[in-house]
């Protein structure tokens, strides 16, 4: 295998790395080492380095790829067709959909009323806070803007958008030194679900490059659900958080990684459990990688504390020590 065939990009359903050496990818948590990943990885080398690959393969190397990207044409086809027939209902411009509003967050000078306002209606989580914390709060809040650009694929922007966004952003980290997430520097906003390509998905959230993208549909109905277990918001900063954290040189990151090599040591046991029992707690896109169940947990963690301590009380303490904060005892 070539030792300088890097940077190239992992994914794991909604969140992709970028990986600079190998031994980055050595040096990754467990929980990030699994065969969908190597399975890239190969599939880099053989795209990139055709001359490594065995000849002997190369008729089933051939049929692969002929067989993807049959299966990448029939998807084009299907989604062109689906803009059309989309078109056609709404009976609306085509090119509205593409017009894209953008705001610095510097520009943004949301005041503390504002921001309260929002954050009380749509926000249980700082509902709930004290006084002294919901200034806490707001104060990241406005912080998190100000670092931040925001991307809105519609016609129309609403400032819940950038507060509630970077609410969610708080929520997560409000037990944190460091809340920023500066990797990120730009926030992509939905109005519903949209594709993605590499490879080409239909989503409702994920974590790419510098980008934290969400549909805005499905982030709004979530917050209004606040005791579902589920939250693509919550979802979402989960990753990024993890992309923060244990892929780039962020200040923290040494207690972060600590910590979440704790929690690291617990999930593939529960996992398993709930691949295995008739009623399960974590749904099935949780446990499709290791990846997708600590995002799950965050949201079980914040939206069903009780349920996720009651069926797993050292998973729900470890989160606890990753986030440095506990649901149960606020
Ligand atoms: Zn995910």
């Amino acid at each position: 295998m070539p030792q300088d065939t890097i940077p190239f990009l992992i994914t794991y359903g909604d969140t992709s790395f970028l990986l600079s050496s190998m031994e980055e990818y050595n040096q990754l948590p467990d929980s990030l080492k699994q065969p969908e990943v190597l399975q890239q990885i190969q599939s880099y080398l053989s795209e990139n380095y055709p001359a490594e690959t065995n000849t002997k393969d190369t008729p089933v190397v051939f049929m692969l790829v002929s067989t993807f990207m049959f299966f990448m044409f029939m998807k084009m086809i299907w989604s062109a067709k689906k803009e059309l027939r989309k078109t056609s209902d709404e009976n609306s411009d085509p090119h509205s959909a593409e017009s894209c509003l953008t705001y610095k967050g510097k520009e943004l000078h949301f005041t503390t009323e504002e921001i309260k306002s929002v954050c009380l209606k749509y926000n249980s989580y700082f509902r709930n806070l004290s006084p002294e914390k919901q200034s806490r709060f707001i104060d990241r809040v406005q912080q998190f803007i100000r670092h931040k650009d925001f991307y809105i694929y519609s016609s129309k922007g609403y400032k819940e958008m950038p507060i509630l966004i970077s609410a969610a952003a708080i929520q997560i980290s409000f037990g944190l030194t460091h809340f920023l997430l500066p990797h990120f520097s730009s926030i992509i906003i939905h109005p519903e679900e949209y594709f993605a390509t590499d490879p080409l998905r239909i989503l409702v959230g994920n974590v790419q490059g510098q980008s934290i993208t969400l549909s805005w549909k499905h982030f709004l109905d979530d917050y209004q659900k606040p005791a579902d277990g589920k939250n693509v918001g919550l979802h979402e900063m989960a990753h990024a958080l993890q992309v923060q954290y244990l892929f780039t040189n962020h200040r923290g990151a040494g207690e972060f990684k600590a910590d979440f090599e704790q929690y690291d040591r617990l999930d593939d046991e529960i996992m398993y459990k709930e691949k295995t029992k008739s009623t399960a707690l974590f749904d099935y896109n949780a446990l499709r990688n290791k990846n997708e169940f600590w995002a799950t947990s965050v949201e079980l963690f914040f939206e069903q504390p009780e349920a996720l301590y009651k069926h797993y009380p050292n998973l729900y303490n470890s989160i606890c020590s990753v986030l440095n904060q506990d649901m149960l005892n606020r």
